[in-house]
């Protein structure tokens, strides 16, 4: 037998190899200027966007993502993104939802429910109840206050601490569950995690939770502390092509 038809059936037989997602995180927006470093403008936005569609990314939604790290879904074999982006700004509304709209591209939102509806720069639910009836647009968890729970635990003592994770924690998502959010999902306000608010996030009936660390979601990463990258106006083609690549941030 030609051992070179060996090989190629051997190869055939092998599954795909599976890829890293990663998963993009956004906050604010603004139609010109980025003078923080959690703006992104909206024409660099569209552009990443573009990129995406243009070099076929599969944008997948972020309950996929858990899937696959939860072995409950295969790993995808082709480049994929999610999108997420925090905190709520009512930027989401003006200038990014009518992009991912245009594009048909899902989105998560990680809010902090008590800062919705007070105006000014974060959103309303008028404006998030027209974003998820898109059917687009997931609404997930970020904690009552957004607190730096690092602050937090040096300040209060443990068992007025642990009653402090559970309200920011377990408030969010019974928040969110009451505007018919599904209270699945939990973003770590700045990143900051560890067992203790695994176990708070768990505790409370999240099903992963989210974190930051600028690289890629693996099929062994942990479900509680998913990374992401915070993307930045300054990711343009080539340095966002790495973060779509799963390349660690230098
Ligand atoms: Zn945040």
């Amino acid at each position: 037998m030609n051992w070179r038809l060996i090989v190629a059936a051997l190869l055939l037989a092998m599954p795909a190899a599976a890829q890293p997602i990663s998963v993009l995180t956004y906050h604010r927006f603004d139609p010109a200027q980025a003078n923080a470093s959690t703006i992104v403008t909206t024409p660099v936005f569209a552009a990443q966007m573009d990129w995406l569609q243009t070099h076929h990314v599969q944008v997948l939604r972020l309950r996929d993502v858990v899937d696959i790290v939860d072995h409950k879904a295969p790993p995808v074999t082709e480049p994929a993104v999610a999108i997420t982006a925090d905190d709520g700004w009512r930027t989401v509304y003006t200038q990014m939802f009518p992009i991912i709209r245009k594009l048909n591209l899902p989105v998560t939102l990680f809010i902090n429910p008590p800062t919705i509806g007070h105006g000014g720069a974060y959103l309303t639910w008028a404006q998030i109840d027209e974003m998820r009836a898109s059917g687009l647009v997931d609404i997930e968890a970020h904690t009552q206050s957004h607190p730096n729970f690092n602050d937090q635990r040096a300040q209060l003592t443990p068992a007025a601490y642990t009653a402090f994770m559970d309200r920011e924690i377990a408030g969010s998502r019974a928040d969110l569950l009451a505007h018919g959010d599904s209270g699945a999902w939990l973003a770590w306000p700045y990143g900051i995690n560890n067992p203790a608010l695994h176990d708070a996030a768990s505790r409370a009936g999240f099903r992963a939770a989210f974190a930051l660390g600028s690289r890629p979601v693996l099929a062994d990463s942990p479900l509680f502390a998913l990374p992401r990258y915070q993307v930045y106006n300054t990711d343009t083609a080539p340095r966002f092509a790495a973060i779509v690549a799963g390349q660690p941030r230098h």
